[in-house]
């Protein structure tokens, strides 16, 4: 991935980026930090909190969508056993790299809205389940708790209130799967990091350790603040109509200023690509985006009209210009999702049968192996593009991967690794089928015969 620059300042999470020594904790205050968990702890209760949140409309900007107020409500009142909030920091979705941007720049933010999301449902432990190789966040991370503990604000009476506070940090170990939250809670208990099966009871009644536990993504935990500091009905203004606020997208691949950026839900991804990220290179199209990370499915670049709400993303399902792929999404009407908000942009020059031979020896190697298909599925899908990629495929091979992407859906496997390996042959088979038909049939490469042309000295000239 090339070096991530974002530089633009958003009205909310990245209101304060560019202020020298953001990270330190005296910084972070003297700009108004801390005053929206000074605020929470001394002139509200729980439940005022949690109305707050809902009402702002804020959701889970982990990829999940979930409304993050009812989410907390679903925590018991009370409970004879410890409760737990723990913040999903294990950022491992390729192209997605907002929460190292975040953690590393304001620590702090994120810090403090965990001290108000603890409050909130009741809970005196806080975790972070960090990436493994994020050393960085990690470092920074550390400092800010101990600057806060100095300062008592995590500790026996946090700003005076009776209501104690430990937050701690967990590192992972580099699996993909423990950004799942079954996978990172069975992590967090010192088991094999496999997803849960989840049906009732849910983790707000047993979590980790058979303990009440709320699971929150880093941006989200990090919009909390301003959400307390200006109150929910400011933060729903922000946005569309359904889908409230600002959302953090990392934008990677072939683009000018490839960056992390902050932009207000319900532009379109032609305004963050073309417009923050300062479009194709010179002399080149875009081809294909994927708005959500790699797991979600592709969008031609001719759809960059797209809005980043989630009415965008579902009305791309009805558009008769453009077939889309058989998705499961939970019986919903969706052609791709937001997912986590890592945009990788693709031109002319990528294969994209390439580039979804990588993508599935990436699932394969990342199945936690509990499931048949998944285990399975994606190894038989990695062999079929090796021999389609090495001129030895036919058509049959294209059978095949269509029959494992319908089996890595609609619920056959236990988690979205399935669904979203699924999804990667479903949408580049679905708007790229002549490219696939091209290797499979002929041996040939469009795309890099156009990078080939795209640099040969004769490029531009015509046979006049
Ligand atoms: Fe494991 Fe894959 Fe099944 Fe998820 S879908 S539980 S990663 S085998």
């Amino acid at each position: 991935m090339p070096e991530l620059r974002g530089t633009t300042k958003g009205p909310v999470l990245t209101r304060w980026f560019g202020t020298d020594n953001l990270h330190t904790l005296d910084v972070y205050e003297k700009l108004g930090g801390y005053g929206a968990m000074r605020k929470a702890l001394t002139t509200m209760n729980p439940d005022q909190i949690v109305q707050e949140v809902k009402d702002s409309g804020l959701r889970g900007r982990g990829g999940a969508d979930f409304s993050t107020g009812v989410k907390w409500s679903l925590m018991p009142k009370e409970s004879a056993l410890p409760m737990h909030l723990v913040v999903n920091a294990d950022e491992s979705e390729p192209g997605s790299a907002k929460d190292r941007y975040l953690m590393e720049n304001s620590p702090h933010m994120l810090l403090e809205g965990i001290g108000i999301a603890a409050f909130a449902i009741r809970s005196h432990q806080a975790w972070i389940y960090i990436r493994g190789e994020y050393d960085g966040p990690y470092e920074r991370l550390v400092t800010a708790i101990g600057e806060m503990k100095k300062k008592g604000y995590i500790g026996p009476k946090p700003f005076g209130a009776d209501w104690p506070l430990d937050v701690r940090i967990f590192r992972g170990h580099g699996a993909y799967i423990c950004g799942e939250e079954g996978a990172l809670l069975e992590s967090l208990e010192g088991k094999r990091a496999q997803p849960r099966a989840w049906k009732p009871p849910y983790p707000a009644q047993k979590g980790v350790w058979n303990r009440p536990t709320t699971v929150n993504n880093v941006e989200t935990i990090s919009t909390v603040p301003w959400i307390i500091e200006n109150g929910g009905a400011a933060y729903a203004k922000l946005g569309t109509e359904k889908s409230h606020g600002t959302r953090m997208f990392t934008v990677s691949g072939h683009v000018q200023r490839p960056g992390n950026y902050e932009m207000e839900i319900g532009k379109t991804y032609r305004d963050l690509i073309e417009g923050l990220a300062g479009g194709a290179l010179p002399g080149h199209t875009i081809k294909a985006w994927w708005p959500g990370g790699s797991s979600s499915p592709v969008m031609p670049g001719d759809l960059l009209d797209t809005t980043t709400d989630l009415d965008g993303v579902k009305n791309v399902a009805n558009l008769k210009s453009h077939p889309q792929p058989p998705l499961n999404m939970g019986g919903r009407a969706f052609a791709t999702m937001g997912g986590s908000g890592g945009v990788i942009v693709m031109d002319e020059s990528f294969c994209m049968v390439k580039a979804a031979h990588r993508l599935l020896q990436f699932y394969a190697h990342e199945s936690c192996g509990k499931c048949t298909p998944c285990r399975v599925g994606g190894n038989w899908a990695v062999r079929a593009y090796e021999r389609i990629l090495s001129g030895e495929g036919g058509t049959e091979d294209l059978g095949i991967l269509d029959r494992i992407q319908d089996g890595l859906q609609a619920g056959r496997c236990l988690c979205g690794l399935g669904d979203a390996a699924g999804w990667v042959i479903a949408s580049t088979l679905t708007h790229y089928r002549s490219e696939y038909e091209e290797h499979a049939l002929h041996n040939v490469c469009s795309a890099e015969m156009a990078a080939v042309n795209a640099t040969s000295p004769l490029a531009g000239r015509t046979n006049a």
